[in-house]
């Protein structure tokens, strides 16, 4: 059997992929085309003449939405930074999960069960109060 202290190979992979420093964000990347309402303006009419893309950075803190416009040109840039935010949240689900597997595997190894069920026979049993050898100074 595996040692419980040793970590495991998964949880040590799910972590470096948890590190990699990268600049991202939470939210979401919106693309807009707007009527602009000046008479005489086909957008009125038709959709495709409507103006636009206006991309906007948006996201909720604390129930209120908060947004920055952007440029087009830097809306790919604003687009990958999302993107990578919603891989870390993945990376850290997955991480999460490689260490309750673990937290699992250390509850049901055969120790600690059988420590657990001492536990439940003893009763109120006192902790042992095992004194831990002083180590001297004169050495
Ligand atoms: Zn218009």
């Amino acid at each position: 059997m595996a040692d419980m202290h040793e970590v495991p190979a998964a949880v040590r992979e799910a972590l470096a992929a948890l590190v990699e420093p990268r600049p991202m964000r939470r939210g979401s990347l919106s693309e807009r085309y707007m009527k602009c309402n000046k008479p005489g303006c086909p957008c009125a009419e038709r959709p495709q003449a409507r103006h636009g893309p206006y991309f906007s950075l948006t996201r909720s803190v604390e129930g209120s939405t908060r947004s920055r416009l952007l440029s087009s040109a830097q809306a790919p840039r604003a687009r990958a930074q999302v993107e990578a935010g919603q891989q870390f949240r993945k990376h850290v689900e997955a991480y999460w999960g490689v260490c309750e597997r673990w937290a699992d595997a250390q509850l049901d190894a055969p120790q600690a069960a059988a420590e657990t069920e001492a536990a439940k026979k003893g009763g109120s049993k006192k902790p042992s109060t095992r004194k831990s050898p002083r180590r001297s100074k004169r050495s």
